[in-house]
């Protein structure tokens, strides 16, 4: 057997590229969702897309459908979106057409792009709002306005769809909005020394760039990139220029939007929680592309920052509802959780970033969590209702919406769920990568040989997977780095018959396994799945004395259908080593997990507050995946449970 250990230092240097999403087919968990997004949510986007007036926003031929929704306090309504919301549906129509075609869908697709080429204008920009509506305003408030923002989306959804069918016409449209862009930032005369409030177009045009070869965009990527933050400030001197008071700015900061300071200088995760996973991806893009060290050093730092003070466990990221994002350190309210599906979507994106220079379980790890958890919650089992807030705790109010005023959550989810086989694999020259399990079949070229892969696997329900390699016409060497998730303590691998040694070979959390690998060549690996209590840092106020559930990469929450109401009167007294597992059939199968638990009785009487405490009765506890809560009856929710006694008493304790 030819395994060996490679030093770490070998593994960081080279890039690693996703794999395109038309590269993997996935059954399991992912391909359900999948063929949901194709039976009802693509078709769903669209329907709603249509109700919500953005058609006629669109289309020349129409009057202008005017303010259909109210202008806010800050000036702006979130109509100006509506671009957005058209290309990430776009976006998701074209990766859902590769899992299944669809001539009706598709159609109606090309009937947007006929009316996206008719209301372009001749100098190439593109924007319904800013076209049909106040054309006055045209590139006045790029604080507030989002003008730059709806461009990337509908790059993004240009650059997928052009993939998905060759169709090009949207991908012309985007390019010479692009290319008109070039002519009007910049600094020399006549040029807007700006960038967008709200983050999104760095990245998309990284993808343009990737897409058309053209050198040009990422450049312009870059411009945003350096200019972001620096002084004098932008939004300062537009907001005078356009005789806006700066300060009055409804959001008081810039902080807001991640221009505080320039993007290198930045060491705290701060502002919109959105727009800042939006930055942070289009700066990994920038790194990974010019070889940018100064970026990678921010990046990690604000990587660190966010990761260790202020995600959810569940992945959700941003507290309050009021900025829609960071507050404090450690403030990480359950109940009151803003945590937009959109912002643990970005975390999933920017993860996936930092994995361009070589695979790293520190942010595979998350982006797992991130993506099973806070994003996956975000979209219902049948496709058709969506959460934008993602609370760890519910007193039975909230619920999953058909839409929303401002719909910028369901195309989000749907277009990661649709195109999430290129979050799974990444290849390097001479290396493959397998960031995430789930039953799939990827086809990879690693020098010049076509090479697939096969993963059979029951993941994230049952540990147990085998990875079966084909292709291979001839023998070849290259190495397959699988990552040994940071959760599974104990994990085997196996490669033929013989047990791998996973401490000789483990680099950077990934068992790294580089020999010469023909086809048939099989693995096998076994992610111990424990379910297990998690506590938090005693800094996080909100979960003092509670534990959390968790089992593989899953995060587990008791919902009322299953318990009854008062889940805050349980406490779970029952080892999580001996949880019983069941199969929900409401739940497409999913595994839950029953504990034994001690229940505060009710029969308290009238008095409000009383000396004695109150009176416990044995009871059982039910966990299911905290992704799919409220997909069946209405009620409460809690992530975070009273346990007897979550403290030890020795220091030292550790993880
Ligand atoms: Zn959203």
């Amino acid at each position: 057997m030819d395994t060996t250990a490679m030093p770490s230092a070998q593994t960081r240097t080279r890039t690693f590229r996703p794999l395109p999403v038309p590269s993997v087919t996935l059954g399991g968990l992912f391909g359900e969702r999948q063929d949901a997004v194709c039976a009802t949510t693509a078709e769903t986007l669209l329907d709603r897309c249509v109700e919500a007036g953005m058609l006629d926003a669109i289309d020349v031929t129409k009057p202008s459908p005017g303010i259909v929704i109210p202008l806010q306090p800050w000036s702006g309504s979130t109509q100006m979106f509506w671009d957005s919301d058209l290309g990430k549906s776009i976006e998701t129509v074209a990766y859902s057409l590769y899992r299944k075609p669809n001539p009706k869908l598709e159609a109606r697709v090309d009937a947007i792009i006929d009316l996206y080429e008719k209301l372009q204008d001749e100098d190439g920009y593109v924007n319904a709002w800013f076209q049909r509506i106040q054309p006055e305003k045209r590139w006045s408030n790029l604080r507030d306005f989002h003008e730059l923002y709806c461009a990337g989306h509908l790059m993004e959804g240009a650059v997928a769809y052009y993939q998905a069918t060759g169709k090009r016409k949207l991908l012309d449209i985007m390019c010479r909005f692009a290319d008109y862009m070039i002519t009007m930032f910049g600094h020399g005369e006549g040029q807007i020394p700006g960038y967008c409030g709200h983050e999104e177009i760095e990245l998309a045009l990284v993808k343009l760039a990737r897409v058309t070869g053209e050198r040009k965009y990422l450049d312009l990527s870059k411009f945003f990139i350096d200019e972001r933050g620096t002084e004098p400030h932008y939004f300062t001197q537009e907001a005078i220029r356009d005789g806006r008071d700066p300060k009055n700015f409804i959001q008081k900061t810039y902080e807001y939007s991640q221009s505080h300071k320039p993007v290198r200088e930045q060491t705290h995760v701060v502002g919109h929680a959105v727009r800042a996973m939006y930055l942070y991806s289009g700066m990994a893009d920038i790194a990974a592309e010019y070889g940018d060290d100064s970026l990678t050093k921010a990046l990690e730092t604000l990587w660190s920052d966010l990761v260790t003070r202020q995600m959810y466990i569940t992945g959700g990221i941003g507290p309050a509802a009021s900025n829609e994002g960071f507050t404090e350190p450690y403030d990480l309210p359950n109940e009151s959780a803003y945590a937009e599906t959109c912002a643990s979507v970005g975390l999933v994106f920017w993860a996936n970033r930092m994995l361009g220079r070589g695979p790293n379980r520190d942010y595979a790890d998350i982006m797992e969590q991130a993506l099973y958890n806070g994003a996956l919650s975000g979209l219902s089992l049948d496709g058709k209702t969506f959460f934008y807030e993602n609370p760890l705790e519910s007193a039975g109010k909230h619920h999953r919406w058909v839409w929303h005023h401002c719909p910028c959550c369901p195309p989000n989810i749907a277009r990661l769920v649709a195109s999430i086989g290129s979050y799974m694999y990444a290849v390097a020259d001479d290396e493959i990568a397998v960031h995430l399990y789930g039953e799939s079949q990827a086809r990879f070229e690693i020098a010049g040989t076509v090479v697939t892969l096969a993963q059979q696997t029951r993941y994230p329900w049952d540990g147990a997977i085998a990875l079966t390699l084909g292709g291979l016409e001839t023998p070849q060497s290259f190495a397959i780095s699988l990552r040994i998730p940071g959760w599974a303590k104990g994990a085997k691998l196996t490669v033929g018959a013989e047990p791998v040694d996973l401490a000789a070979v483990t680099v950077d959390g990934y068992a790294r396994i580089e020999r010469i690998w023909s086809a048939g060549d099989q693995m096998r690996l076994d992610l111990p799945l424990n379910p297990r209590f998690l506590h938090a840092n005693p800094l996080v106020r909100q979960d003092a004395g509670r534990a959390a559930l968790m089992r593989g990469p899953l995060v587990y929450c008791a919902e009322e259908v299953d318990n009854g109401t008062g889940l805050n009167r349980l406490t779970v007294t029952g080892d999580p080593q001996a949880a019983r597992e069941a199969s929900v059939e409401g739940l497409k199968n999913a595994v839950a997990l029953d504990l034994d638990a001690e229940q505060d009785r009710a029969d308290w009487g009238s008095t409000l507050y009383r000396e004695a405490p109150p009176q416990t009765q044995p009871a059982k506890a039910r966990f299911v995946p905290y992704a799919l809560w409220d997909n069946r009856a209405p009620g409460e929710m809690l992530v975070w449970m009273r346990r007897p006694d979550g403290r030890q008493t020795k220091t030292g304790s550790g993880a």
